[in-house]
């Protein structure tokens, strides 16, 4: 009787305690669930600073082939604890006629502010094909070490300014003095 009696007790405890064990699982599994979300947010935060923000149009619509060079590099400057930092990429002709207005009143005339920004329908930023890089520090980096996936600076008088312009491995071509009108 005794035995059976703290068989029977045990059993109904031992049912309490997978029916709490059940309550204690789902509430840690329902933590977990609440707290995943976070991850992929603060991966996205730290992104938005990084040259990977696929949120921005000015990285999304850059061409596929760029994207992919630069965020190899982007990876690899990281990893040698340099941020690379995208200041400027795909521009909206709208935009780039805006900013070309602004260098003629800052240089003076349209053929020395066409020096530093092409009209829309010659600029490679317009076409998704170019990238402004910064800092100084990130722009120097990549100017060594961007010809490993493709990336190379183009002209002299922009340090920041890169583009896909030779195969990955192959050394870059002369640079040009300046953007010119073609
Ligand atoms: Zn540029």
């Amino acid at each position: 009787m005794h035995i059976q009696y703290a068989c029977r007790v045990s059993r109904r405890l031992a049912l309490v305690c997978a029916a709490l064990l059940t309550v204690a699982v789902s509430a840690c599994a329902h933590d977990l669930t609440a707290a995943s979300p976070q991850r992929p947010r603060v991966l996205a935060a730290s992104r938005t600073a990084s040259v990977l923000d696929l949120d921005d149009p000015q990285i999304a619509r850059l061409d596929s082939a760029l994207r992919d060079a630069l965020e190899a590099a982007a990876t690899a400057a990281s990893a040698e604890g340099v941020p690379l930092v995208v200041r400027s990429g795909w521009r909206s002709a709208t935009t780039q006629e805006r900013l070309l207005k602004a260098a003629v009143v800052r240089y003076g005339s349209l053929s020395e502010a066409e020096r530093w920004v092409l009209p829309p329908d010659q600029s490679a930023h317009v076409r998704g094909g170019a990238v402004d890089i910064g800092p100084a520090g990130a722009a120097a980096w990549l100017e060594q070490a961007g010809n490993r996936w493709g990336l190379c600076r183009r002209y002299d008088n922009e340090y920041w300014h890169f583009e896909l312009l030779t195969e990955p491995g192959q050394p870059c071509p002369p640079r040009e003095p300046h953007a010119q009108v073609h």
